[in-house]
């Protein structure tokens, strides 16, 4: 059998990272299979439809650097791949469900319309529609249309019996027929299908051989397997994804952090990383290996090794995936990664300027080794970028010290970075390690005002080389200015809170 996936977002929002795991693994099935990637524009809600949503989609894949075999840009031989293009292939196909009695056409008021729409956007099932059309005779729904009312088509779903099918995740699926959704609409008074008869139609026209997608659709597979048998068509076989969860086992929303593609993309995640990150979640090779590239998994991905218990999305596995490739790439590579960020960040100009450029290129490797998102690059090389002209005391002032003794702690520093540009950082290091030990302090808590007075952090990247990058002159400027600062304060007892630290 060919093997045919497709990925059929609806254009009413941003991609959701859920979303891009379902491509993805549609993406691997296809190509570890040499088999078929579809895109389909399932835009059928008008009322819905965002044009900004639709560009979301291209943009996405196009970052991630997925490649369709066949949709709407690239073409193939069962286009459109837009369904609002198809309309009228819709329109045919429920004429044939009318015809042959599986369907029925309904003239349900505009409200109770409305009812149904949003019970069905909420994810929940209609229960109470009375199906008041299903039995009346032509005589009386001529009545109504009399009266100009459009009828919608309704599908007949069977009051007895159940229907099952067998997911090759979750084995054999069965559901009685009474739980399915009461007799939907398939095709709107306006003769613009649902999701339902386009899903089905399209699916079966352009020969899709599986549907992976995720659990939350399983009760909805009942009702389209129903669909498939009324026209006489053998389903796509289904395989239903384990669902995305927050850690607090809820489905995974804003609540829980970033959601759409591109706030991970603005917070600076790698497409590789998110792609990695992604493919483990609810698919492992073994138990041991991580880290896959998209060509590898291309050759490894197995529908067989997919969990079936929900995947939590713990993002900072993410973020240190993340760091991982950045290390990966090369100092030029991060350096135009981190750039739009700090032009974002107002803290360099677009275009840099000659003097920038130099200075980002010895910034590079200062942040290389520990950046987790390319966005945190704003807050660690600020210092670097811009001045620091004010301070927070209480960052200033180290662990169980106080203001009063800044001063101090900040001339010794002082005193020892004499001549600190030609020196090695371990040389430096060694120097300040064996003051603090002559004056009785821990190291730290030299080194902490020093950080701050310069980086205006307690977070920097380390020390010697910011202040290598930033230069003596404007090194001992910085210091001076917060000497001033500090001694102002030190009257006030300010104390140091529990500011987290980082060498
Ligand atoms: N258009 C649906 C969506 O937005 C497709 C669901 C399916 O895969 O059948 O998710």
């Amino acid at each position: 059998m060919a093997i045919r996936v497709r990925y059929p977002p609806s254009p009413t929002g941003l991609q959701h990272i859920g979303g891009l795991r379902t491509a993805l693994f549609n993406y691997l099935f296809a190509r570890s299979r040499g088999g078929s990637f579809i895109l389909r524009i399932e835009d059928t809600d008008r009322e819905r439809f965002d044009p900004r949503a639709l560009n979301d989609i291209y943009e996405t894949f196009e970052w991630i650097g997925f490649k369709w075999d066949e949709g709407p840009d690239v073409g193939g031989d069962f286009g459109p791949y837009v369904q609002s293009e198809r309309s009228e292939l819709y329109r045919e196909h429920a004429r044939v469900l009318l015809d042959s009695g599986l369907a029925y056409e309904a003239f349900d008021s505009a409200e109770s319309l409305r009812a149904e729409r949003e019970a069905a956007e909420d994810g929940g099932i209609r229960k109470g529609y009375d199906r008041k059309f299903r039995d009346m005779s032509e005589t009386e729904k001529e009545r109504y249309r009399e009266q100009g009312i459009a009828p919608v088509i309704r599908f007949k779903v069977p009051l007895e019996g159940a229907t099952e099918f067998e997911d090759l995740l979750l084995g054999r699926v069965k559901r009685k027929n009474r739980d399915v959704i009461p007799d939907p609409v398939l095709l709107k008074s306006d003769g613009m299908p649902t999701y339902h008869l386009a899903n089905v139609v399209d699916d079966h026209l352009m020969e899709i051989s599986h549907i992976l997608r995720g659990q939350e659709w399983v009760p909805t597979a009942s009702l389209h397997v129903l669909l498939y048998r009324a026209f006489g068509w053998d389903p796509p076989l289904f395989c239903h994804l384990p669902m995305v969860m927050g850690n607090d086992g809820q489905k995974l929303s804003k609540r829980h952090g970033a959601t759409s593609v591109r706030e991970f993309r603005k917070q600076g995640y790698l497409p590789e990383a998110l792609v990695n990150y992604l493919a483990r979640l609810g698919w492992s090779y073994d138990d041991k290996r991580e880290f896959f590239t998209l060509q590898e998994l291309c050759e490894l991905f197995d529908p067989a090794k997919l969990t079936k218990s929900p995947a939590v999305f713990d993002y900072r596995k993410l973020d240190w995936f993340n760091g991982a490739y950045i290390r990966e790439r090369s100092s030029s590579e991060v350096r135009e990664l981190i750039r739009p960020f700090l032009v974002e960040a107002g803290l360099i100009s677009d275009p840099s300027t000659a003097e920038e450029d130099r200075i980002l290129d010895d910034a590079v490797p200062l942040v290389h080794e520990r950046l987790k998102r390319l966005s945190d690059v704003s807050h660690l090389l600020r210092f670097v970028f811009a001045p620091v002209d004010s301070w927070d005391a209480g960052m200033l002032v180290p662990k169980k010290m106080s203001a009063a003794d800044v001063p101090a702690l900040l001339k010794r520093a002082r005193e020892l970075l004499e001549g600190f540009e030609q020196r090695p950082d371990e040389e430096i290091e060694n120097r300040f390690r064996e003051a603090a030990e002559a004056d009785g302090v821990k190291l730290g808590s030299l080194l902490m005002p020093l950080r701050v007075a310069v980086t205006g952090s307690t977070a920097s990247p380390p020390l010697f080389a910011s202040l290598k990058l930033l230069g003596a002159e404007e090194t001992f400027q910085r210091i001076d200015r917060c000497l001033e600062f500090v001694e102002q304060l030190s009257a006030v007892d300010i104390r140091r809170e529990d500011t987290e630290t980082k060498e």
